[in-house]
C-alpha cells in the first residue's frame, strides 16, 4: 500500500476550501482504496476552532456525516459539532445510542448538516486535530484470528493502543476515551479495534493519512513474512457455461423469501468459483462478516449452495435467539430473511439486492472477505464477532437509519427489463423511461449505447439467434433473471408499392419485425415465466395494424401479425402469470425510421406539408418516444396489474383508428 498524497491536489483543497477541504482531500484518498474501507465504511474528523455569529470562538468537531462514502466526501458531506459537548457527553456513566444520536444533531453548527457519525464520540476523544479510521483488510485479516490480539501487539508493539470489540456507538467512544486517560500518549499513532479496524492520528492532514498507510503497510509486511501475502491461484480455465435458468430460479426463490424482487448478479470469475468451490472457505465465511458494519449488507452470512428456504429458516431461528437477549428485542421486527450472497460451486459468487449499487457493494465486500478468509485459515482460522454482536448491529436502529435514508424503492426495485432497439427513438426512450422506475435494464441494438451500473447495452444483430441465446444469458447473469420484455427493434422500409415490392424487402422486414421478436419470446419465456412478479411483454406495434397506410405493405403486415402472436401469447402465457399488452403508436417522428427523405416522401403520399403530417391526428398534437415509453411502463406496472392482451394505442388519436 503506497500512499497517495499528491502536495499539489492538496494544497488546492485547501485553497479552495481552507482546512475543511484539506480533510475532505485526504478522506477521499482513504476512500479510494477498497483494501481501506468499502461501501460507505469507515470516518474521518477534524477539529477547528470558528467564530459563531455572536463572534466568539467555538471549538468544533468536523466529523463525517453518515450516508456519504469517503471515495467522494465533500466538505458539506461533514457535520460540525460543538467539541465541548461531546466532552460532557463521555463524562456521563452511560448513554443510549439513541440519545447520543439526539445530542449530536442538536449541537451541529448547520441545521442543514448531515447526521454526524455513530463514531463521533470516538473522534472527540482522541486530542489530535485529525483523526482517520478505517476497516483495512490487512487488520481486521490479523485481528479476526483467535491469536489476534498477540499478533497485532507484535506487530504495532507500544506505537498503538489496543481495544477489544466493543459495539460501536457510545460504549465504543466511552471505553476509548478512559483507556485514553489511562495510557494516552502523545506519539501514539493509533488505536486498533480488535474485529473491526484501525484509527489513525495526527496534528496535520497528510501526518494522520500517513499514519493509516503506515499501520496497514506493517500488518500487510507481517502477512508476508508469515507466508500468507500471496492469494492462492486459481485455476486458468474458462468458466462453465452459465446454468442461466437455474440462476434465475434462484433469484425466484430469493425474490419469494425476501417478498419483493430482487437482482441477483453473479461472478463467476476464476477467483469467485475456486472460493466457492472450497468448503474450508465457505464454511469459514459462514462464521460472520470481516468487519462489524459489514452485516447490514451482506447479512452475517452467505447462502452456501441454493437451498433459501433453509437459509430463510436458519435466519428467522437466529432471529428469535438473539432478539432474546437482547434489551428491547421483542420491539424488533425481523427483516426479510433472505440471503445477500450465495456462494454456489457451479453458479460462483452471486450477490443479492433491490439496486445494482447494492448487488455491486455486496460482491465488492464478499470479494473482500474472500482474501480475509484465505489467509485467517492459513493463519490458524478465521474468528470473527460472534453471532449475538454482528445481530445488535444488524438491528442497531443507528445502522438500520443508514439504510432507510436510501428512500422508498422504486416501482420497479430488483427488476429486469430487455429491450430492443435500445440506441435510439423509442427504446432508448424505454431504456430512460425504465431506468428512472429503477429497473435493471439490458438493451439490444446494432448500435452501441454508454454501460451503467443499471443499464447493460449489447450490441448485435437480432436476426442472428444464437447472438440473441447469449444475449439473455448475460442478462440473467448481470442481474439475475427477466422480468419485462420490450420488443421494439423494427424496420421500416423506404415506401413501396405492392407492385414494386421486391422479395428482399419483404424478407428483411418480416425477419426483424416479426421473426426476430417470435424467437424472442420463445427463449424469454423461460425467464419470464420465472419472474417473482409475474412477466411482462410489451410489444410495440403501430397504427398501421388497425389503418395500414400505401406503401408500408411489408411493415403493416408484419406488424399484424406480431400483433397477433402477441394475443396468443397474452392466451397462452397467462396461467404463468405473465401479461403481454402492446401499444400502437402513430406519428412519432423522433426515432430513427424517420428521416427527412422518409417524412417527406409520407407527407406526399397524404398529399400534406410535413407539418401537417406530424400532427396529423384527432388532437393535433405531436406524439414523442417519451410518451410512448412512459406509456410502456405503465402498461408493465402495477395500474395495469390486472391486464393482458390489450391493444392501446398512443397517437393523438387517429380517425380511422377511432
Ligand atoms: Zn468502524
Amino acid at each position: 500500500m503506497k500512499s497517495l498524497w499528491n502536495e499539489k491536489e492538496a494544497d488546492a483543497c485547501k485553497e479552495s476550501d481552507g482546512e475543511l477541504g484539506l480533510r475532505a482531500y485526504s478522506s477521499r484518498l482513504l476512500g479510494a482504496d477498497e483494501s481501506l474501507v468499502l461501501a460507505g465504511g469507515g470516518n474521518t474528523s477534524v477539529k477547528l476552532s470558528e467564530p459563531n455569529v455572536l463572534g466568539e470562538d467555538v471549538e468544533l468537531l468536523y466529523v463525517k456525516g453518515s450516508g456519504w462514502d469517503l471515495s467522494e466526501i465533500e466538505p458539506p458531506g461533514f457535520a460540525g459539532v460543538r467539541m465541548d459537548h461531546c466532552l460532557r457527553l463521555l463524562e456521563l456513566p452511560e448513554l443510549t445510542d439513541a440519545v447520543m444520536l439526539n445530542e449530536l444533531k442538536t449541537h451541529c453548527t448547520l441545521a442543514s448538516a448531515p447526521t454526524p457519525s455513530v463514531e463521533t464520540l470516538l473522534h472527540a476523544c482522541l486530542p489530535f486535530t485529525y483523526v482517520d479510521h478505517t476497516h483495512a483488510d490487512a487488520v481486521v485479516t490479523l485481528t479476526n484470528l483467535a491469536d489476534g490480539e498477540a499478533r497485532v501487539r507484535d506487530v504495532y508493539a507500544d506505537r498503538v493502543l489496543y481495544v477489544p470489540y466493543v459495539m460501536p456507538g457510545y460504549d465504543l467512544a466511552k471505553y476509548c476515551a478512559d483507556l485514553w486517560v489511562r495510557e494516552g500518549r502523545g506519539d501514539l499513532e493509533g488505536i486498533v479495534l480488535l474485529k473491526h479496524g484501525m484509527f489513525s492520528f495526527g496534528q496535520d492532514a497528510r501526518e494522520s493519512y500517513e499514519r493509516m498507510i503506515s499501520l496497514v503497510n506493517q500488518a500487510e509486511d507481517y502477512l508476508r513474512t508469515q507466508g500468507v501475502w500471496e492469494l492462492s491461484l486459481p485455476s486458468k480455465e474458462s468458466p462453465p457455461h452459465l446454468d442461466a435458468p437455474s440462476l434465475a430460479a434462484l433469484r425466484q426463490s430469493l425474490s419469494t423469501v425476501a417478498g419483493f424482487p430482487m437482482l441477483l448478479r453473479a461472478n463467476r470469475s476464476p477467483r469467485a468459483l475456486a472460493f466457492a468451490r472450497n468448503k474450508q472457505w465457505t464454511d469459514a465465511h459462514k462464521r460472520g462478516t470481516a468487519t462489524p458494519d459489514h452485516v447490514i449488507r451482506v447479512k452475517r452470512s452467505p447462502l452456501l449452495g441454493r437451498d433459501v428456504t433453509a437459509y430463510a429458516e436458519s435466519y428467522g431461528e437466529s432471529f428469535s435467539r438473539n432478539a432474546e437477549k437482547v434489551a428491547g428485542g421483542e420491539r424488533l421486527a425481523m427483516l426479510d430473511p433472505a440471503p445477500r450472497l450465495v456462494l454456489d460451486p457451479e453458479l460462483g459468487l452471486l450477490s443479492a439486492g433491490r439496486r445494482p449499487s447494492d448487488c455491486a457493494v455486496a460482491e465488492a465486500i464478499a470479494l473482500h472477505t474472500f482474501d480475509i478468509v484465505e489467509r485467517t485459515e492459513a493463519l490458524g482460522g478465521y474468528e470473527p464477532v460472534g453471532e449475538l454482536d454482528l445481530f445488535r448491529m444488524e438491528y442497531w436502529e443507528l445502522e438500520q437509519a443508514k439504510l432507510s435514508k436510501l428512500g422508498t424503492p422504486l416501482v420497479f426495485a430488483g427488476e429486469v427489463a430487455l429491450v430492443t432497439g435500445s440506441a435510439s427513438g423509442i427504446g432508448r426512450a424505454c431504456v430512460n423511461s425504465l431506468r428512472s422506475r429503477g429497473c435493471a435494464v439490458v438493451g439490444i441494438d446494432l448500435d452501441s449505447a454508454e454501460p451503467a451500473i443499471d443499464y447493460l447495452p449489447i450490441v448485435g444483430d437480432l436476426v442472428d439467434s444464437e447472438f440473441v441465446e447469449d444475449s439473455i444469458a448475460k442478462a440473467v447473469e448481470a442481474f439475475g433473471g427477466l422480468d419485462i420484455l420490450v420488443l421494439n427493434a423494427g424496420l421500416f422500409p423506404p415506401t413501396q408499392r405492392l407492385e414494386e415490392l421486391d422479395d428482399e424487402t419483404w424478407s428483411k422486414t418480416m425477419a426483424l419485425n416479426l421473426d426476430a421478436n417470435q424467437r424472442l419470446l420463445r427463449l424469454c419465456h423461460p425467464f419470464l415465466k420465472l419472474s417473482p412478479i409475474g412477466g411482462r411483454v410489451l410489444v410495440v406495434g403501430s397504427k398501421n395494424v388497425l389503418a395500414p397506410g400505401p406503401g408500408a405493405a411489408a411493415y403493416s403486415a408484419s406488424k399484424a401479425a406480431m400483433t397477433q402472436v402477441a394475443r396468443v401469447a397474452a392466451l397462452e402465457w397467462a396461467a404463468s402469470g405473465i401479461r403481454v399488452n402492446v401499444l400502437h403508436p402513430n406519428s412519432v417522428f423522433d426515432t430513427n425510421l424517420w428521416t427527412p427523405e422518409i417524412l417527406e416522401k409520407r407527407a406526399q403520399a397524404y398529399g400534406m406539408t410535413v407539418e401537417e403530417y406530424k400532427c396529423r391526428n384527432l388532437l393535433k398534437t405531436e406524439v414523442s418516444s417519451h410518451d410512448v415509453a412512459e406509456a410502456a411502463c405503465e402498461l408493465c406496472g402495477p395500474r395495469f396489474s390486472k391486464t393482458t392482451g390489450a391493444q392501446v394505442p398512443i397517437d393523438g388519436g387517429e380517425e380511422r383508428v377511432v
